[in-house]
């Protein structure tokens, strides 16, 4: 099933993003304990990231592979320009193919370790957009693409990365996904820009990230440039070193900011999870999503 029929229905759409373990006993234990427990809160889907560099694309794939073959759930691939050549990249596609994936989140990708921006290779793609362009070329693939409520960290003028937004969407993205963001009003304004400036029909997807630790959501933030509202940051260094009080109030974040977006109409939430059950599926329940 392509993923964006979903975004049609009636209820929320609700997607779960993973990243791929790094051996194959956490694999192996990802598919005994936390799939199954997505597949019953009644997950719509499951992503699966792609690695800096490509190097997990051979697990990425088969793990894509095996939710949909083993657990009749729908998955997609997020899929990334980094260090490959056009070449290389048709041979990905060729292989998503044979998986018999058809949704793709298709994206530019993050400069691999010790590398500090973002270079294509000779004969690479430099944007997501032409990675788009060439995956509508080749195969009939529902894809997905990323878009940013602050504006993406490396474009200084927002609305300048929201048009590049609505190009991927003109080059045949069919849905977007967003970057974690902690303060709606963000949310709010991307979403006006895109629809009544840009004229975009496609459903943008609020993605959520619970929180862990304060070491850590400082550290995400930082590195994609969202921000942290002054009275969240203050609480979540009061809480520092408490990683349950920090996880209890980001479920209690999460589900109030989840509760305005898809009471606004959002037509999903895409959690990032981070391969872990017990926050997303505090916040189902809290939300009453939970069947
Ligand atoms: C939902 C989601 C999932 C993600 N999953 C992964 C993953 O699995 N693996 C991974 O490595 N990363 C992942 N990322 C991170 C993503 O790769 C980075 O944010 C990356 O820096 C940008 O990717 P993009 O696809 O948005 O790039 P693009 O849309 O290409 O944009 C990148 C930058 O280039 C600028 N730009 C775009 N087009 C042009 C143009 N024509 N001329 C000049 N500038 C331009 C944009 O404004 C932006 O600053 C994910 C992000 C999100 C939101």
């Amino acid at each position: 099933m392509r993923i964006r029929a979903f975004y049609d229905r009636r209820e929320p759409t609700i997607s779960f993003e993973f990243f791929p373990p790094k051996n194959d006993d956490a694999e192996e234990a990802l598919f005994r304990d936390v799939v199954p427990a997505l597949k019953d809160l009644g997950a719509s889907f499951i992503s699966v990231t792609y690695g800096a560099g490509g190097g997990t694309r051979e697990r990425t794939f088969r793990m894509v592979h095996r939710i949909i073959r083993d657990f009749g759930m729908q998955a997609m691939a997020h899929f990334t320009c980094v260090s490959a050549t056009r070449a290389n990249i048709g041979e990905q596609i060729d292989e998503l193919h044979r998986l018999g994936i058809e949704n793709v989140l298709a994206l530019r990708g993050d400069p691999p370790k010790g590398q500090a921006e973002f270079r294509p290779v000779e004969g690479g793609f430099a944007y997501a957009v032409d990675l788009i362009r060439y995956l509508k070329e080749r195969e009939q693939f529902c894809i997905g693409a990323a878009c940013y409520p602050e504006g993406h960290v490396e474009c200084a003028v927002k609305h300048l990365d929201w048009d590049r937004t609505a190009a991927k969407v003109e080059a045949g993205a069919e849905f977007l996904i967003t970057q974690l963001f902690y303060d709606w009003s963000d949310f709010l304004d991307m979403e006006d820009y895109l629809k009544n400036k840009r004229g975009l029909r496609v459903p943008m997807i609020p993605g959520v990230l619970p929180f862990q630790s304060t070491e850590q959501i400082k550290r995400f933030t930082l590195l994609c440039g969202s921000k942290l509202p002054g009275p969240m940051r203050r609480k979540l260094e009061d809480y520092a070193g408490d990683d349950e009080s920090v996880r209890q109030y980001g479920i209690e974040v999460c589900t109030e900011n989840c509760r305005r977006l898809l009471d606004h109409g959002a037509a999903g939430i895409h959690f990032y999870c981070l391969n872990r059950t017990p926050s997303v599926t505090q916040i189902m329940k809290n939300l009453g999503l939970s069947p």
